[in-house]
């Protein structure tokens, strides 16, 4: 129990250093992976795209939907 809430304060504060405020809802903002695949015009392979997403409270309803 001593473990997961040290742990929990380590993550929280390493989330307060590394992520930046959003100055609209003032909440940490979260970097996600976002991964999309798109089907290539030979119509045999896909092809995969990833981009990193900031989200926090303003957009994290449109990421997750
Ligand atoms: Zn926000």
């Amino acid at each position: 129990m001593a473990k997961q809430q040290s742990f929990a304060d380590k993550a929280t504060k390493a989330a307060q250093m590394k992520g930046a405020k959003c100055p609209v809802c003032g909440a940490i903002f979260q970097p996600i992976l976002m991964v999309s695949s798109e089907r290539s015009r030979a119509g045999s392979s896909w092809k995969f795209n990833e981009h990193r997403v900031q989200v926090c409270k303003c957009n994290e309803k449109q990421v997750y939907a």
